[in-house]
């Protein structure tokens, strides 16, 4: 047995130690660590969407959004002051703010095309969130000018909230007094992992004094909701350096934390080439630290929701767990009920009813496609009944590990033969995650990390049926 294992014995109950033994054992079986499985934020995930859905599509489906009820808006800010080895986020360097004016101009010309050209009539909005890149490396004027058209363009539904991600490195003063002015109710603030041998290997120095003070003064500024945003499987990450970090952390009072597996894809992501592979935690011991974690982050009190976020009881998205009203949008687990989501900026996805649009991906050609009076979308998809069957089935497994029959049947009427082979189908591959009740399907609690598994068969499996059920 290697020292990690005595390591990891010793940290959990024996009970536990068993459970946990199980479990990697029967996802190594399943392969789970090998395989790269979607995180399906949505679903079909955004690797489907097709060229064939872009501006025209986007702006008849602009034109027919729901008018009475709120919807939720994201703006996407794609650069930063340096970027970090690990992230894979779609974002680009810069040193100065002559690109970001120029692209905030182009944001609010996008903002007046969609809402005074394209949607029947000015809608109320329940959620706005600025995400990137590094929103808060926008000068208070930019901000001031970027949120005032925000604003302007959209009412305000009851229970508007506003949320914002945060750099702490990045992050003046004089910024965050401007997203007070506008309401940040919520904000989002990056960590990753605080050992600096960690921080040196993934190319982002972030001490935790630093953070310390932005959280004090986001929190003096009126943030009710602090989310902490964490990674495992960094390189030279330990269970031991996981869990100071953890400590660290959790002596801030985040209300929510996500922690994330850290995705090596450099061949998507070329800035991870800068990480050594070696240095690389192997896929069960990546397991073993989201296990010993969410242990550690349960005796701190955090509640785990879905596969990786934890909240504290009273926080929202807590209460939208336990009472079944979760969900999950691009940013992950959300308590939003909007339907419709408008992204606005370079690679920003808007969800309708219909399906997905995704804006052009580089900023110079979403400038290009706005600056030339067109809309940004340039591929998408188009969701079927099928499609939106199968998406309600993944989101029951990955918001709560539970296929509820008769929900199912209340919302896609006419579906109990194909939900039953449904049933069959998963129960005879997965006999080992899956109770079965007169309620429907649940997946073991011990076995939550498997609802991707679960997830990803639904997926490949309907898409089979349907090339079949096209080819007869
Ligand atoms: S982690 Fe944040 S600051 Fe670093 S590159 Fe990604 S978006 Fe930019």
């Amino acid at each position: 047995m290697s020292c990690w294992l005595i390591c990891i014995k010793v940290l959990l109950p024996k009970t536990k130690y068993k459970i946990y033994m199980d479990q990697v054992n029967f996802l190594r079986r399943h392969g789970l660590f090998d395989a790269k499985i979607p995180r399906y934020t949505s679903y079909p995930p955004a690797n489907r969407f097709e060229p064939g859905v872009g501006q025209r599509v986007q702006s008849n489906w602009l034109g027919n959004v729901e008018t009475s009820k709120p919807i939720s808006t994201y703006v996407h800010i794609p650069f930063c002051r340096r970027l970090c080895w690990f992230c894979a986020c779609r974002t680009q360097g810069t040193q100065t703010l002559k690109p970001v004016e120029s692209y905030v101009d182009t944001l609010l010309t996008e903002i007046d095309l969609v809402t005074r050209e394209h949607l029947p009539q000015k809608l109320s909005m329940a959620r706005l969130h600025l995400g990137g890149g590094t929103p808060t490396l926008l000068n208070a004027k930019l901000m001031d000018r970027l949120l005032s058209h925000l604003y302007g363009a959209f009412d305000c539904s009851e229970g508007f909230e506003f949320s914002v991600e945060i750099d702490p490195t990045d992050a003046s003063s004089d910024v965050l007094r401007e997203l007070f002015r506008w309401k940040m109710a919520r904000a989002s603030v990056g960590v990753q992992d605080f050992e600096p041998k960690v921080q040196q290997a993934i190319g982002r120095c972030q001490s935790f004094e630093i953070t310390r003070d932005i959280v004090r003064e986001l929190r003096r500024g009126g943030v009710a909701s602090l989310n902490i945003d964490l990674l495992y499987g960094l390189p030279f990450q330990s269970v031991e350096s996981l869990i100071r970090t953890l400590d660290q952390v959790v002596s801030l009072g985040p209300d929510r934390l996500a922690l994330y597996g850290y995705a090596h894809v450099p061949h998507v992501s070329k800035r991870q080439v800068m990480i050594a592979t070696e240095t690389l935690p192997s896929p069960e011991r990546r397991f073993e630290m989201s296990q010993i974690a969410k242990e550690r982050l349960i005796a701190f009190g955090y509640v785990p929701i879905g596969l990786d976020h934890f909240a504290l009881p009273h926080d929202s998205l807590a209460k939208a767990a336990r009472t079944n009203q979760m969900t999950r949008n691009f940013q992950g687990y959300t308590d939003d009920p909007c339907e419709t989501l408008l992204g606005f900026g370079a690679s920003a996805i808007s969800k309708f009813q219909q399906g997905f649009v995704q804006n052009a991906v580089a900023t110079s050609a979403y400038q290009q496609r706005i600056q030339s009076d067109g809309l940004a979308g340039h591929k998408g998809y188009r969701l079927s009944s099928e499609d939106v069957f199968v998406a309600a089935l993944i989101d029951g497994i990955m918001c709560n590990g539970t296929i509820q029959t008769a929900a199912v049947l209340d919302r896609f009427s006419g579906s109990a033969e194909e939900l039953n082979e449904i049933t069959d189908d998963l129960l005879s591959v997965f006999p080992e995650l899956l109770l079965a009740d007169e309620q429907g399907l649940s997946l073991r609690l011990e076995m939550a990390a498997a609802a991707r598994l679960i997830s990803a068969h639904l997926d490949t499996s309907r898409q089979q049926d349907h090339i079949h059920s096209l080819a007869v």
